[in-house]
């Protein structure tokens, strides 16, 4: 932390922000320039806050961090990128990974009907919430216990781990019983109770981004589950609330490449969310590998004009078959009058 000293600061106010810093457990580095004189606050614990509240004090004009606020998640902390075993998939190795199946699973026939398509079509996990956090209360909030059982059979079928959200904490031991993956969505991504319980299960968490999260608050968010003991944490951008109306959410790519510029954690994107429109879903699925996701987590539906939920961004069996083979193929190659004019 900085502490830069107005240029008309007294030697008495220059004097007590030094004894405030040492005060606070941090070593106090100051450099009289011609002008005005920076104090540097050295150390590393818990008392930050009360150096950024020094910017009240008489004769401070600015306090300015240079590390970030989270240390665990970060890649300064651990040079090392963290690969997540699922039962076997490895989430941030050298490919990507693809979670594919319905919002909500709906009835037996209908995820292990998805279950056996999806892996056919070469998907890693299987995806289907059996808790929903649904805008309406008047919605369908998903089947609950009954839709665990049906994706654990759906496993024990296909070998497909499975990935379900978890919305409250008192969910959380019946879920991790059924499920490999917890997920966190969106509106929970600061859910501070919930982080921290989850904190404490032996199962990799997927933390999704909140619609009107930062990046920042995105990494602490996970800084929560690190700090409590879990380090199995998959980072998901599923688009944010920006002034766009013609789309549920702004898929939000390039906080794809920062977040895995800051941290060592593995990021996927979830094209449906992202979007709300499955025409849109092959390409922004297509744009997501390019920027560096890890994987995918897709909607997909044996008739999304059926679908309990998200339907509109749902890609049925064959779409879904085809986006996967488009996705493996190799990538155009620049025209070469293009490529040599670069
Ligand atoms: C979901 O995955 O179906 C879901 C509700 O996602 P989010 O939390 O991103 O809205
Ligand atoms: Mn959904």
């Amino acid at each position: 932390m900085i502490i830069a000293m107005s240029i008309d600061a007294t030697e008495e106010e220059i004097q007590h922000v030094i004894e405030r810093v040492e005060e606070c457990g941090f070593r106090a580095h100051v450099s009289r320039g011609a002008e005005r004189v920076v104090i540097g606050a050295v150390g590393n614990n818990q008392r930050r806050h009360e150096l950024e509240a020094l910017r009240a004090a008489p004769g401070v004009e600015d306090v300015v961090p240079l590390a970030h606020p989270f240390k665990l998640v970060s890649l300064q902390f651990k040079r090392e990128r963290t690969v997540v075993d699922v039962a076997g998939v490895r989430v941030g190795g050298s490919e990507a990974v693809v979670i594919a199946g319905p919002c909500s699973v709906e009835s037996r026939e209908q995820i292990l009907q998805t279950a056996h398509a999806v892996r056919h079509a070469g998907a890693h996990m299987l995806r289907g919430g059996a808790y929903k956090p649904r805008t309406s209360p008047y919605d369908f909030q998903g089947l609950g216990i009954e839709a665990l059982r049906l994706l654990a059979e759906a496993r024990a079928q296909t070998g497909l781990p499975v990935v379900t959200e978890v919305m409250s904490t008192e969910d959380i031991d019946t879920v991790a019983e059924h499920a490999d993956v917890l997920q966190v969505g969106a509106r929970n991504m600061q859910n501070f109770p919930l982080l921290r319980r989850l904190a404490k299960t032996p199962r990799p968490v997927l933390l999704k981004r909140g619609p009107s999260a930062t990046v920042k608050e995105w990494l602490l968010a996970a800084e929560y589950l690190l700090a409590g003991g879990n380090e199995h944490v998959i980072l998901c951008e599923r688009g944010i609330k920006t002034f766009e109306t013609e789309l549920r959410n702004t898929l939000d790519l390039a906080a794809v490449a920062l977040a895995k510029e800051l941290s060592h954690l593995p990021v996927i994107v979830d094209p449906s969310h992202g979007t709300g429109r499955r025409s849109l879903i092959a390409a922004a699925s297509r744009a997501a590998l390019a920027i560096g996701s890890d994987g995918l987590i897709v909607e997909v539906h044996p008739c999304p004009e059926r679908a309990l939920s998200d339907g509109q961004q749902s890609l049925d069996l064959a779409e879904f078959e085809r986006m996967m083979r488009e996705l493996t193929a190799p990538l155009p190659k620049l025209a070469p009058s293009f490529a040599l004019a670069c």
